[in-house]
């Protein structure tokens, strides 16, 4: 194993999210194809929006997507694997205070009385003078030792500020190149809050230094972040780990992502059925390409060919119609039983009760039009119930009703004369087209209605590929009411 250690850090504040997978696909196969470490750490700190069934949904996604971490929570339970836990904030709340304290003993961070009437005041004499950002003035960095003392003593609230260094800090990005901000910009941020509670970008440097965290992969709207972050593990005297910032998935029409525009989390996405495989190709293509044509990726091909530098600088774009050519490209690369196994759900959902061999066969005629498995329902409800039947719709184009009603009795008549059933959809277009050149008739006066009055619907596979599909009886019993209808 390498010494490289990546990890992400989700809030579990709710459903696992295409953007979180995202985040997470590039630290695993960063990881991965470096025989490094992956880690996963639960951001908890904020405790009124997190919950167990967030966490929970969170790593069974993970799980589902293939994501497996060497370290952290384990799905089941409160436990966690590894040797650098625990893997949840919340668990960590000492650790915290030590380094804190440290930072404070070495006047690196100080306490800050100030209420939120005072900063809200401060804030707006800056606005009238027309500064535009405005910062926190620092002024309880000057209290003295008595003071800070008199003020505890009185019982009054504090948070805890760290003092950046009005510098500016500059990093090299692993995607974004050469970055540099100018700290005289910012107001001493707040490590800890009044109510105790350490804040993200303490939390999250603490957590990086004693998990031995090398490189750091997340979104692009955490690059504000950084250098505060640089500057407190500076203090700590430790390098900082090295940062690569991911460009955000945005909407077609550049908007973020939010559940204005459709299903946002993994778990929406498998229910809709779309395949792990599919959501893995689609994940790493919003922002990575491998630089030819190759478009078609499977998990394990990726750790093989990854590489966080052909990251692409500028936003990706997430577009639906791409997931589901993916996802009718991994559909149809499984074979038919694990596909027909993964359906199952859905024709659950149908009440169907029907054996895997004719399941088989509906999902090979069907599968070719597949976008989602979802789609199941819609698309092959007529392989169990039968439809209503639509005369006009019985009648080719080019047909009438009359010869219609001759071409479904001829092939009517073939088909039940026949002394064993066909097993191939080749010997039902022999018989059909025998039907057709026997009575001097035209395709269309054949095909047509077969199709229409098996499957009720003008858009179905092929009437041959119908018959093979169809019990014998149901196919003959529709052919005739069929013919009835006329
Ligand atoms: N909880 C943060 C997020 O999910 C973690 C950011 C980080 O990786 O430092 O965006």
């Amino acid at each position: 194993m390498s010494n490289i250690r990546v990890r992400i850090a989700p809030s579990p504040t709710g459903k696992f999210q295409i953007g979180n997978a995202r985040t997470a696909l590039f630290n695993f196969l960063f990881a991965k194809k470096s025989g490094g470490t992956f880690i996963v750490r639960m951001e908890d700190t904020d405790q009124s929006r997190s919950t167990k069934e967030s966490e929970e949904n969170i790593l069974k996604s993970m799980d589902w997507l293939g994501l497996s971490w060497d370290e952290g929570p384990t799905i089941e339970g409160d436990g966690y694997k590894g040797s650098f836990g625990p893997y949840r904030q919340v668990e960590r709340l000492n650790t915290y205070d030590e380094y804190i304290n440290m930072l404070i003993n070495e006047g690196k961070a100080y306490k800050c009385f100030c209420t939120t009437e005072e900063l809200e005041e401060e804030r707006s004499k800056q606005k009238e003078k027309g500064i535009a950002a405005p910062k926190y003035s620092g002024k309880c960095k000057n209290l003295s030792k008595e003071e800070v003392e008199a003020n505890i003593k009185e019982g009054m609230p504090f948070t805890v500020r760290f003092i950046i260094k009005p510098e500016k800090v500059k990093f090299n990005d692993l995607v974004k190149g050469d970055v540099e901000i100018d700290m005289s910009n910012y107001g001493d941020p707040v490590l800890v809050r009044s109510d105790g509670m350490p804040l993200y970008n303490f939390v999250v440097v603490i957590d990086d230094l004693l998990m031995k965290i090398t490189h750091v992969i997340r979104g692009e709207d955490h690059i504000s972040n950084t250098p505060i972050q640089i500057q407190i593990h500076e203090a700590l005297g430790n390098t900082p780990p090295k940062f690569g910032h991911i460009p955000l998935t945005l909407t077609p029409d550049k908007k973020k992502l939010s559940k204005r525009h459709g299903a946002v989390s993994i778990d929406e996405y498998r229910e809709m059925g779309y395949l792990k495989e599919a959501l893995i190709n689609f994940l790493v293509l919003l922002g990575w390409s491998s630089g030819n044509e190759q478009e078609i990726y499977s998990l394990e091909e990726l750790i093989n060919v990854f590489d966080l530098s052909r990251m692409q600088k500028s936003n990706a774009i997430f577009d639906i119609e791409r997931l589901n050519w993916l996802n009718g490209i991994w559909i149809r690369k499984k074979d038919i039983n694990e596909i027909v196994d993964l359906s199952k759900p859905y024709f659950e959902k149908m009440n169907v009760k029907s054996d895997q061999e004719y399941l088989n066969k509906i999902m090979l005629l069907i599968r070719d039009r597949l976008k989602y498995l979802s789609q199941i329902p819609e698309l092959t409800d007529y392989f169990f119930n039968e439809g209503r039947l639509d005369k006009q719709k019985l009648v080719f184009k080019k047909s009438t009703a009359e010869t219609t009603k001759k071409g479904l009795e001829a092939a009517c008549n073939k088909l039940s004369s026949l002394g064993r059933w066909p097993e191939s959809t080749e010997d039902f277009s022999t018989i059909l087209a025998g039907a057709v050149a026997d009575n001097g008739m035209a395709n269309g006066d054949v095909f047509w209605p077969i199709r229409y009055s098996l499957s009720f619907s003008e858009t179905s596979p092929s009437p041959a590929e119908l018959l093979w599909a169809l019990p014998k009886e149901v196919s003959l019993t529709r052919i005739k009411k069929a013919i009835d209808a006329l």
